[in-house]
């Protein structure tokens, strides 16, 4: 067989666990084609989106076609990039011209894209082909997937258990195995709490590497689009297929040069603020456990301390809601949003809104709303974004000292479903590893290294200064294959 059927090994192998690096060699040497990649992919669907519910919409019909063009440029030796034939997951807030972007939520379910977010049309140049839509918190706002209006999705290892949010279900088909990678959007950890929740790996790159035209705007000062993998190779390898200057956004940044951390012999501080109260003893073990393996390879471990991380959550809860507030007045049955018919306009805008959104939405409206009013914009707003201005500082004095930081990336490992719903300040809780990231726009990213006293997926944060986005994937390469993290979930009786 091995030798008259090559496909058929390739098959044996699960395929869709494989580096796309790989992937891409076998496509080469016509021991795989894209297109029964492809079908492998939707058959693993079949098994495991009944229990998960990953993916909102399967793509599966429309991209065959391109499947097969894809097949037909590799017996050419002409495929367009690494990433051709790749079947991506995109994450429901994203645009593909001609599909729905719902935001699941229901004010968008009959929105059809007429255009493709600059991320897109980077990974189409490539020759990605995409599996489907994945399911979100209503406009990614949540931590669970429970704000989803489709349902939630289930967590790979535990169906009883939350994947994490917003990205749970491109954090979850990849875990699951129904894509190879797939694009999530990180606000406040939204791509690196559920990747570890699902034990994959998460990157959010540097604030403005990556065009934000296209995303639909939750917070726009915070939100980051970046990949979801198996390994941390091919986050640098969708990374940097999608980075660079983008005139439609104008917060993208022109490339700078900055001066980059250290690969060997690096000095590595542990966040001493969050390693603290509130973090579980597996979580910290973890760090330890990684902190004594990075030193035995040489490198310097510290304990610093960053006192206002302790903030970060107050600041982000008056930031993102507050942008949030702005951003999300387009749905007003006007411009966007399915229109409740009213007897005078603002009675239809009333309606429209009061029907369409969710209500952590809504209390986030009202609470940026809130925040930004006149009497108490300075109080709240401005405060804030003063505490986030001095948390930055914080931030780049400590980079003088070390080239890393390293963290847990959740304060505990998956929670079940309901565990936290009722407890919103609980479940606010469950970002205060990854919000730093984001206040200050440096690059993090989160790698699985072990399972929890549960047998759940426990991960480490490492974090560097902004505009090292590809030396940190470099480290975070070696301490991947350092920690040599192997184990995958059973689904429906099927190891991923
Ligand atoms: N969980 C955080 C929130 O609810 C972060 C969400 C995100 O990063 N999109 O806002």
């Amino acid at each position: 067989w091995s030798i008259c059927c090559p496909t058929f090994i390739g098959l044996m192998m699960n395929n869709y666990k494989l580096p796309i690096s790989k992937i891409n060699q076998l496509f080469k040497n016509k021991e795989l084609n894209p297109s029964e990649l492809y079908a492998e992919t939707f058959e693993r669907a079949a098994i495991t989106e009944s229990i998960i519910h990953g993916h909102l919409e399967l793509f599966q019909e429309e991209n065959l076609k391109k499947a097969l063009n894809s097949d037909k440029r590799y017996e050419k030796g002409k495929n367009l990039g690494t990433l051709d034939g790749i079947p991506i997951a995109i994450k429901d807030n994203i645009n593909i011209s001609g599909y729905a972007t719902t935001c699941s939520s229901k004010m968008l379910s009959n929105y059809i894209s007429p255009y493709d977010a600059t991320v897109i049309t980077r990974l189409k140049n490539e020759g990605a082909l995409f599996t489907g839509k994945t399911n979100l918190d209503e406009f990614a706002m949540g931590s669970s997937t429970e704000n989803s209006a489709f349902g939630p999705t289930k967590n790979p290892w535990d169906s009883s258990r939350v994947p994490g949010g917003s990205s749970g279900g491109s954090a979850a088909v990849v875990s699951a195995g129904s894509a190879i990678a797939s694009l999530g959007s990180d606000t406040g950890g939204s791509i690196r709490q559920p990747a570890s929740f699902c034990g994959v790996v998460g990157f959010k790159p540097t604030y403005g590497t990556v065009s934000r035209f296209g995303l639909v705007a939750f917070a726009s000062s915070l939100d980051q689009i970046g990949p979801i993998t198996n390994h941390v190779e091919d986050a640098r390898l969708i990374f940097n297929s999608m980075k660079g200057h983008d005139p439609r956004d104008a917060t993208s940044l022109i490339e700078s040069k900055a001066k980059q951390p250290k690969l060997k012999n690096a000095k590595i501080g542990i966040i001493k603020e969050l390693m603290e109260d509130g973090i579980s003893e597996d979580a910290k073990k973890e760090v330890h456990k990684v902190a004594k393996l990075l030193e035995a390879e040489g490198h310097e471990i510290i304990e610093v301390s960053l006192p206002l991380t302790k903030m970060s959550i107050s600041i982000y809860y008056l930031i993102a809601p507050a942008e949030c507030s702005a951003n999300l007045s387009r749905f007003d049955g006007v411009r966007y949003g399915n229109r409740v018919p009213g007897s005078t306009s603002s009675e239809m805008m009333e309606l429209t809104r009061a029907n369409g959104f969710g209500p952590e939405v809504k209390k986030r409206i009202l609470l940026g709303t809130y925040a930004l009013s006149a009497g108490y914009y300075d109080a709240y707003y401005g405060q804030a974004l003063k505490a986030r201005a001095m948390m930055k500082k914080e931030f780049t004095d400590i980079y003088e000292d070390v080239d890393y930081l390293i963290s847990p990336t959740t304060p505990s490992d998956p929670f079940k479903f309901g565990e936290k719903s009722d407890n919103q300040l609980e479940m606010y809780m469950s970002d205060l590893c990854t919000i730093p990231a984001n206040l200050v726009g440096m690059p993090a990213i989160s790698i699985p290294t072990g399972l929890s006293s549960q047998g759940l997926p426990l991960s480490v944060q490492i974090m560097s200064p902004s505009n090292t986005d590809n030396t940190l994937l470099d480290f975070s390469e070696s301490l991947e294959s350092l920690v040599a993290f192997t184990e995958e979930p059973v689904i429906n009786g099927v190891v991923s």
